[in-house]
């Protein structure tokens, strides 16, 4: 035969799908009148009741709060002086509406999201026709070095269009705005093209893109074969004629990269 605290458990645990406050509630009534809930277990509290002795514990806590009625009535108070300044905000909110200037500015601003985002949009497509129309130059921009399997891994990004293919294995979200739409570019756009060119080089990505800007600088309608090689000899050049500081900050100047550039042998 079931003893009686144990129907009592039993009875207790069926209500307990009931509303959170509602358990709250049965919990202090079960353990005033029927004590033997948790007696009836000398050895240990299952962790069911230890959950219902934790959430009595809080009721008490909360509820007989010697402070209790000073909290609620900060509450109250608190709750007062928020409601009457939000009639004051909306109410002024509703008089400035009307103004004819303010409307206008509204106006604007929603234009102005509009164009924001067409811009976006057709920014994007530039960069997709862009990455899309490019016969590739690539140059090795990261090296990655896979210590369990022993090998190391490339990643390449083109001198002329500067898509950076290792995009597509970071994060997207730590990705700036170009970089997410190169991502997406090759996320469906990842076969290589017959036209595109490797080259042997090892070289910063900056560096790169800045050799190539000055290669087209002076020659805007050189072809991809001679691009490549003059890239060569201006890299090459750069990396073993010896300089000083100071004529190493000027080629950083005339190149358009940053005064400290110091990645002129590496990634
Ligand atoms: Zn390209």
């Amino acid at each position: 035969m079931t003893p009686a605290c144990h129907a009592g458990d039993h009875e207790f645990e069926s209500r307990t799908n009931r509303h959170f406050f509602g358990s709250i509630a049965q919990s202090v009534e079960q353990r005033t009148e029927n004590p033997c809930v948790t007696g009836s277990n000398p050895v240990g509290a299952t962790s069911y009741e230890k959950y219902n002795q934790m959430i009595v514990f809080l009721f008490d806590l909360i509820y007989n709060n010697p402070h209790r009625g000073d909290f609620m009535h900060n509450i109250n108070e608190e709750y007062r002086i928020v409601s009457e300044e939000m009639d004051k905000v909306n109410n002024q909110l509703y008089v400035l509406k009307k103004d004819q200037k303010v409307q206008k500015y509204i106006e604007l601003e929603r234009r102005n999201k509009e164009l924001r985002y067409k811009q976006l949009v057709l920014y994007r497509q530039t960069k997709y026709e862009e990455y899309k129309n490019c016969h590739h130059i690539y140059v090795t921009s990261q090296i990655k070095n896979d210590n369990l399997k022993g090998r190391q891994s490339r990643g390449y990004t083109c001198i002329k269009c500067g898509l950076k293919r290792p995009v597509l294995y970071s994060d997207k979200e730590t990705l700036t705005y170009n970089e997410q739409i190169m991502y997406d570019y090759l996320k469906n756009n990842f076969e290589t093209n017959e036209f595109d060119i490797y080259t042997d080089y090892v070289c910063n990505k900056d560096l790169a893109r800045a050799i190539y800007c000055k290669i087209k600088e002076h020659n805007p309608d050189i072809d991809d074969s001679l691009v490549k090689k003059y890239f060569e000899i201006a890299l090459d050049n750069i990396r073993n004629i010896k300089v000083n500081y100071e004529r190493m900050k000027s080629r950083a100047k005339r190149l358009h990269l940053s005064s400290d550039f110091d990645r002129w042998n590496g990634v």
